[in-house]
């Protein structure tokens, strides 16, 4: 209840809520309470959590934030979401994202933007964007409104919100949780994760949603050890990676300071630093842009008005077509429709998406050699703290920069972690990035909890 009072308080304002469900948060806090009062509940028994409108909840409207899947209510429960529930978790309702988590400001969202927490510290007029797509789950968490929120990483949109709500949030590798029942963008790079208020309490809700899951083929049969152990294990003869090529020309003096007082702080707690080289990580956003919009392409394809969701009237099958996915999809969707067209066209195919795929080979293996030198590495987040929500939204090509450093994970497949690691001169969050081998995210944890 205290959590429902907190939304309905402050979501007029934040808008990190979609859809709230009282009568099904209060009636689950109900079951929980019996179950624990009875000795019994699972893991996160009685944990109100938020889930990004992305995951599909039986008999709850999902809208991926997008007007095309209108009233879409699905039949089934997303795996990941459904974990979560088995364990106890108590669902407040569906939370904002950028439309078909295609942004990096939440402000492609067809319910109207998400403001940051921390906006108007300084300046009562400034708003601030929480980051993006999953800006909803980490402003939520920020705000108060939810103790544990699900989200998804498909260049970052896991990473670069919790950087600038100041929390904390895991993209875990490739096939560690089921895609099943998730609005699906790029199918190669989707990953879903949790953010949530400490590398603790994520660690927490990983081990919950993560796990083998034969609804999805990309999900992989693979044990899923205790993340909230491996937490407090420490730092101590590890040996933690600095890419040179991740110092950009123009990188703001306080980003670079923040790296260096992580790293100080990984040396003091007994790790080794070691230089490492990642030579293609030039090229990683581009190859995200061609990726990430050509898969986007084929998905999106299923938005026809035929098989679900909003229907717009025509006077045979084609017009129907063309202008149900004209009213329904905003304009970033549909330049993401139009690239990943473009790129995959039979006269286009092998300059752009076939190029792509060889460099994406490369910065993976750039990763793969990486890992014979250091157990870990350590870079910034982001490239600045949240921006205005006026800022960048005529320039996608400024507002795709803030992608640079949580790519590269997507495109190999490996774990991420954004932790809050310090402040900007304006008082605003920012954090730092722990990459993992495939796999080993409980070394991102233990690296994340020593720098928290
Ligand atoms: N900002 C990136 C994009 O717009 C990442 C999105 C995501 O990870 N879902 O594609």
């Amino acid at each position: 209840q205290a959590y429902l009072d907190g939304i309905a308080a402050l979501n007029p304002r934040i808008n990190a809520y979609i859809t709230v469900t009282p009568e099904l948060a209060l009636a689950q806090a109900d079951a929980s309470d019996a179950k624990l009062a009875a000795g019994q509940g699972g893991s996160l028994e009685g944990i109100p959590l938020g889930i990004k409108d992305l995951f599909c909840t039986e008999g709850v409207r999902t809208t991926a934030a997008s007007r095309i899947l209108g009233e879409f209510t699905p039949p089934y429960e997303s795996t990941v979401s459904g974990n979560l529930k088995r364990d106890g978790g108590i669902f407040l309702g569906k939370l904002n994202l950028d439309e078909f988590a295609m942004g990096s400001s939440n402000a492609t969202s067809a319910f109207g933007p998400v403001e940051n927490p921390w906006s108007r510290a300084n300046d009562p007029a400034k708003r601030l964007v929480p980051g993006g797509s999953s800006g909803g789950s980490a402003a939520a968490i920020a705000a108060r409104l939810a103790l544990g929120t699900t989200a998804t990483d498909t260049g970052g949109s896991i990473r670069q919100p919790a950087a600038f709500c100041g929390v904390a949030g895991i993209k875990p590798t490739y096939g560690r949780c089921s895609r099943f029942g998730v609005v699906a963008f790029a199918s190669s790079l989707d990953q879903a994760g949790p953010i949530a208020r400490d590398v603790t309490d994520c660690a927490l809700m990983l081990n919950s949603m993560a796990g083998f899951d034969p609804k999805d083929s990309t999900s992989v049969d693979i044990a899923v050890p205790d993340f909230a152990a491996a937490v407090a294990r420490g730092v101590k003869g590890l040996r933690i990676g600095i890419p040179r090529e991740f110092r950009m020309d123009g990188m703001p003096a306080e980003i670079e300071a923040l790296w260096q007082q992580g790293i100080a702080w990984l040396k003091a707690e007994g790790a080794s630093i070691v230089d490492i080289s990642l030579p293609h990580t030039k090229y990683a956003l581009p190859t995200y842009y061609i990726v990430a919009p050509a898969e986007a392409s084929s998905n999106l394809a299923r938005y026809d008005g035929v098989r679900f969701g909003a229907r717009e009237k025509g006077a045979d099958l084609v017009e129907l077509y063309e202008k149900t996915r004209a009213a329904g999809f905003g304009a970033e969707v549909r330049r993401r429709i139009m690239i990943g067209t473009y790129v995959l066209s039979a006269g286009y195919y092998d300059a752009y998406y076939l190029k792509a795929q060889q460099v994406r080979a490369l910065i993976k293996r750039d990763f793969d050699l990486a890992w014979e030198k250091c157990d870990a590495i350590l870079t910034p987040a982001t490239p600045s703290a949240a921006f205005g929500l006026d800022e960048k939204h005529d320039d996608p090509v400024a507002m795709y920069l803030n992608d640079v450093f949580t790519v590269t994970a997507n495109l190999a497949g490996i774990p991420g972690m954004a932790v809050p690691a310090g402040l900007d001169a304006n008082g605003l969050p920012l954090a730092l990035q722990v990459l993992g081998k495939p796999f080993d995210e409980e070394t991102v944890f233990a690296v994340s909890g020593a720098v928290e």
